[in-house]
Parts: structure tokens; C-alpha cells; sequence
């Protein structure tokens, strides 16, 4: 072969290799650019009213399949969602995700105390997988539930919205950067009310606890990433106006922080009121979200009466973008399973405080 000739071959097989790569990286950028897919596991309250309309405002997640007891509701809810019925899965069937290479995130959106086996077998099926809060009903659970993510090289999210909701994250910001100088009490109230007394949130069995595994969560969750610090000791007492509905569970609980610091937070989670608010009192003023943990219209305040409003976001669609975006980039999420494990365990503390009336001293 002439030099000519070999020069020629040569561009040509540069040319077709540079093809070859710039195809290679196309694919690499759509698999990045890919929704991930998701399955939700329970079609309950929040699964039909915020996370299935919440899905399709996502940039990273999109439905993928449905779990659930009731195939008659599953069908008409993948119907009126674009789902194939191959798509729906049972309790029974739940396993065989493992064969569906569109699902990514297996999203548990059960009563508490079921939180922990789909958790476990949706790792063992080499899902990532999504909890809703509280991560389980025991600190061996959700130790079991790490556990279980780890081994099977998967990250495991809990569902904590509020770490991605401004207002909340602001909150934190001015207590952490001492804008009101330095945090001294952190009053919050997570506060519900519940209705059919037939439903799971009032059988133990089912859901772990009261007011406090459900929704007083929310506070005990931003007097810890408010203070920026875990609690050394707890205290607790329960008061209950309706015996009849609350049995075995807490309706109203009275609870008390004590952080390294110093700072004290002083909390209240109830059935019995609608009250949601945090309330921060720094050496140099007041601030806080009220209401705080609503789906809409959080809003935020100053004792300087500098602004503390940020347009609202959909709370859902930003969390499972954010864990879909981790998955993507092997990036660990910000709520993983071990935030969930500390308040579960902190939660078990308080329920000891309620009972004994004693201080119970916490690893921090
Ligand atoms: P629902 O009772 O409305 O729905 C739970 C679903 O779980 C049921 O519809 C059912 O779905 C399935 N399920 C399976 N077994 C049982 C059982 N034995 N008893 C009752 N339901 C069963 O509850 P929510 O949707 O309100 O709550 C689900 C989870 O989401 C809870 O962990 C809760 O704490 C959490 N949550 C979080 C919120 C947040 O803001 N992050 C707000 C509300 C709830 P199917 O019929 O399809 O099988």
C-alpha cells in the first residue's frame, strides 16, 4: 500500500471509530436522560391524591408499575395512567419486580409495619427502594432494612419531604448560620386529626404507634435538622381525651429535646388538633414556617420582618426527582435510611419517656 493509500485508510477508520464513540456517548447521554422507573406499592390515600399526579410532574421518575391487594382498582388506576396490565403486581407476585428491568425505585407507600418486608424484598428483587416515613415500626427493622439495601448494593430513601421544601430548608439555614444569632428553644407542633376509627393508623399492629410514629414525626424531624444537633435526652408525657378511639396509641404527646448545645426543643404531636408549626427563638429574634409541613401554602416568618416566602414547590415531585437523580449519579440521598433509623429510634426513646416518666438518656 502506498503512503497515500495508508493515509487514506487510516482517516477512514478514524472517522468510522469517532462515529462509533459519538454513538456511545449518545446512548450514554438518553440512558442518563432516561426517567427512571418507578413502582408504588399500595394504592392508598397518598398514593392516588399526591404521588401518582405528583410522578407526572417529575423530570427523572415515571410510573412503572403498580402494587397492590385490590386488582380491580390497580387496573382502573394503570387505565387511566397509561400502565400495561403486565405492569401490576400483587403482594403475592411483588417478588417477580426482579424480571422487570423498567422498574428502577420500588416506592413502599404501605401501613408502617409493612415498611420493612416490601422494603427487604424489593432490595432482594435488586431494586432501589423509597419508604415512606416512619421508615418501619422498631430499630431492628430498619437496621434490617439497611442491612438488607447494603447487601444488595442498592440506596434506600425515606420519604422526609420537608428536607427538600424551602421554607424548611431556610429555617435551618438562619439557625445553622446564626442569622438571629445563636438558637436557643425550637418550638414545633406536628398536630392531625384522624378520622374513621376503623382505619390502620389506629390498630398498633399496623402502624407501630400514634400521633407521634405519624405525624409528630415531622416535628421531632426539624428540631433535628433545625438544632443541626441529635439529642442526648428525651422526656415525654401523654394525654389522651378520647379513650375509646385511642387504645394502645398515643393521641396527644408532650415531648422534650435536650442537644448538646444546649438548645431545647420543646414538642407537641397530637390526633386531636390541626396544628403544624416550628417556631424558632434565636438570642437575636424570632423565626419559623406556619403552617410547616402542609401539602400547600407553607409559610414562613421573621421577627425582622425580612422576607421568608420562596414559591411553592410540589413537595413529592421534588423528592423522588432527588432520589431518582441520586440513583442515576450513585450519589447518596439526603434522606437515607440510617435519618430514618434515628428518628425511629428516638421515637421508641420518647414512648419509654411517656411510660416511665422518666428522662431517658439517647446516643447522640
Ligand atoms: P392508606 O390507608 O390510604 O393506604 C395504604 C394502602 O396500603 C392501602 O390502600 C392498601 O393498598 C395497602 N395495604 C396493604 N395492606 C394493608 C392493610 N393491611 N391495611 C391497610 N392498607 C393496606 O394510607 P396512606 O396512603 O395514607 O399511608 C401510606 C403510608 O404513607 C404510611 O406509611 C404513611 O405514614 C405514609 N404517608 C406519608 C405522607 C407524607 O406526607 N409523606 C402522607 C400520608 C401518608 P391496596 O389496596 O392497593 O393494596
Amino acid at each position: 500500500m502506498d503512503r497515500r493509500h495508508f493515509m487514506g485508510t487510516l482517516a477512514a477508520a478514524g472517522a468510522a471509530a469517532g462515529a462509533a464513540s459519538a454513538l456511545v456517548a449518545r446512548r450514554a447521554r438518553a440512558a442518563e436522560q432516561k426517567p427512571l422507573g418507578v413502582a408504588l406499592v399500595g394504592i392508598g390515600k397518598l398514593t392516588q391524591g399526591q404521588l401518582l399526579p405528583a410522578l407526572k410532574k417529575t423530570s427523572h421518575c415515571r410510573l412503572a408499575a403498580l402494587v397492590s391487594g385490590h386488582p380491580e382498582k390497580a387496573r382502573k388506576v394503570a387505565a387511566e395512567h397509561g400502565l400495561p396490565e403486565k405492569n401490576i403486581y400483587t403482594y403475592e407476585t411483588f417478588d417477580r419486580l426482579a424480571d422487570n428491568p423498567e422498574v428502577d425505585i420500588v416506592y413502599i407507600v404501605l401501613p408502617n409495619a409493612m415498611h420493612a418486608e416490601y422494603t427487604i424484598r424489593a432490595a432482594r428483587a435488586g431494586k432501589h427502594v423509597y419508604c415512606e416515613k416512619p421508615m418501619a415500626i422498631s430499630p431492628r427493622e430498619c437496621e434490617e432494612m439497611i442491612a438488607a439495601c447494603k447487601k444488595a448494593k442498592r440506596q434506600l430513601g425515606i420519604a422526609y419531604r420537608l428536607h427538600f421544601e424551602p421554607h424548611n430548608l431556610e429555617v435551618a439555614r438562619i439557625a445553622r448560620e446564626r442569622e438571629l444569632g445563636a438558637v436557643k428553644v425550637i418550638d414545633v407542633a406536628g398536630c392531625t386529626m384522624v378520622g374513621d376509627p376503623a382505619q390502620w393508623r389506629l390498630d398498633k399492629k399496623l402502624s407501630g404507634g400514634g400521633s407521634l410514629v405519624d405525624i409528630g414525626i415531622y416535628a421531632l424531624q426539624a428540631a433535628r435538622y433545625i438544632s443541626g444537633e441529635e439529642p442526648t435526652a428525651v422526656s415525654a408525657r401523654q394525654t389522651v381525651t378520647d379513650r375509646a378511639k385511642f387504645k394502645g396509641i398515643d393521641e396527644t404527646l408532650l415531648f422534650s429535646l435536650s442537644f448538646p448545645s444546649g438548645i431545647v426543643a420543646n414538642g407537641i404531636s397530637s390526633y386531636a388538633v390541626f396544628l403544624n408549626r416550628f417556631v424558632v427563638a434565636a438570642e437575636g429574634g424570632r423565626f419559623g414556617v406556619d403552617p410547616a409541613l402542609n401539602y400547600h401554602g407553607i409559610r414562613g416568618f421573621r421577627s425582622d420582618n425580612k422576607p421568608l416566602a420562596f414559591p411553592e414547590i410540589d413537595q413529592f415531585a421534588t423528592e423522588m426527582d432527588d432520589f431518582a437523580a441520586c440513583v442515576r449519579a450513585g450519589k447518596p440521598t439526603r434522606v437515607p435510611g440510617e435519618e430514618g433509623l434515628r428518628d425511629v429510634r428516638l421515637i421508641e426513646a420518647l414512648y419509654q419517656a411517656a411510660e416511665t416518666g422518666r428522662e431517658v438518656k439517647v446516643a447522640p
